[in-house]
């Protein structure tokens, strides 16, 4: 009807940070309604404010910890502290944020009948000995550790996800993130790629943690947001979780020696500790995403890390 709203009303949980601001912009695109939900802990207002004429975009300041009454047709729940450094500064308020921000977009998915998605990470396979890791490897998790408050967070979120689930029939989601690159990640926030890329570009030492032999996989953030949508799209009977990331595997010195080629640097390698139960390996094994959603990265890491490097070279020219 004319004048009437038809657009489906997507909630984004986090949608200030660096993930959420993707999502925000790619459901925008494809003509939802959107809703912004952040307590901008991590996310800031810059991620968003290209997003703010847009009629069918809305902000909201709320803390998922908190009830939330909103009428919506879809949940994306990204809310919560992703880099070590920011998801071990209030640890408590860490768990708090996955496990009662997950019952409360629970609740509201449940009482609106919303499909609800939940963005939860490799991380609950804690320092696996499996590798790579497939979904139904259950993990190698420290539970009193200082990477516990994420790690365990998380599963408690998936645990309640799919106990909602088989407990009310809800329409579940669930994502296991790689670790995930590119424009809009927080400089400061300690995650390996965006220290090296600010350290290249300002020529100081690059910190390799350990003896920087620890291996990740590195996904374009373009590349994952492909794959949120298409598996909020996958049919109800496809609740995952399922693995989310770029199979191409580095260790933290080739990792350090691409940036430094594609910036021109001149910075040296310098050694740092190993933080405390720093996974040694992770690599995901994305055969079910394939198999299922046809979802594959088509980002290389050097394509990827020149634009990265580039939002990064204007974010430093202020
Ligand atoms: P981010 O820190 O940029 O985004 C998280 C957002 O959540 C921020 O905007 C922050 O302000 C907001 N937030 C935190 N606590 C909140 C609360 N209590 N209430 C409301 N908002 C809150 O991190 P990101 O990389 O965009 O991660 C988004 C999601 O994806 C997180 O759930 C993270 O655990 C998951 N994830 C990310 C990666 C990755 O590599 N980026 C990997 C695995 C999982
Ligand atoms: N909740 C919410 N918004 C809603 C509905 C529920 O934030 O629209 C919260 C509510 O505060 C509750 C939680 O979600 O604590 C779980 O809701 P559920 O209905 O599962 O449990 P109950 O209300 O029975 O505790
Ligand atoms: N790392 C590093 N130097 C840095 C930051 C991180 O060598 O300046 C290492 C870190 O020890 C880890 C890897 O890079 O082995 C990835 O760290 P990040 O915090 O980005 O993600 P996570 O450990 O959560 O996968």
């Amino acid at each position: 009807m004319k004048g009437y709203n038809t657009k489906k009303r997507t909630l984004v949980t986090g949608g200030a940070g660096f993930l959420g601001s993707h999502l925000c912009e790619r459901l925008l695109a494809e003509g939802n309604d959107v809703i912004c939900l952040d307590n901008f802990f991590t996310g800031t207002k810059d991620n968003i404010a290209h997003l703010y004429e847009n009629p069918h975009f809305e902000v909201m300041r709320h803390d998922v910890t908190f009830p939330l009454y909103v009428e919506v047709d879809e949940i994306y729940n990204l809310a919560c502290p992703a880099s070590p450094v920011h998801y071990q500064h209030d640890p408590v308020q860490t768990t708090k944020t996955s496990v009662h921000g997950a019952i409360n977009m629970l609740g509201l998915a449940k009482r609106t009948k919303a499909r609800i998605f939940q963005a939860s990470t490799s991380e609950v396979y804690g320092d696996p000995e499996v590798h790579p890791q497939p979904e139904n490897y259950w993990g190698r998790v420290n539970p009193i550790g200082p990477r516990s408050c994420y790690d365990e967070g998380k599963r408690c979120a998936e645990t309640l996800f799919f106990d909602y689930q088989r407990q009310h029939g809800m329409d579940i989601k669930v994502a296991r993130i790689f670790n995930t690159y590119g424009p809009r990640m927080h400089p400061n926030d300690g995650r390996v790629v965006s220290n090296f890329i600010v350290q290249a570009l300002k020529n100081e030492p690059i910190t390799l943690y350990g003896d920087g032999t620890q291996t990740r996989s590195f996904c374009y953030v373009d590349d994952l947001i492909e794959g949120f949508v298409r598996l909020m799209n996958m049919p109800a009977e496809f609740t995952g979780p399922v693995n989310l990331g770029n199979p191409g595997e580095f260790t933290m010195i080739e990792l350090a020696e691409k940036i430094k080629v594609l910036t021109g640097s001149e910075s040296e390698l310098i050694h740092k500790p190993l933080p405390t139960d720093d996974p040694k390996q992770r690599q995901p094994n994305i055969s079910l995403a394939k198999e299922t959603m046809d979802w594959a990265p088509a980002v290389t890491l050097e394509q990827g890390l020149k634009s990265t490097i580039k939002y990064f070279e204007q974010l430093l020219r202020g």
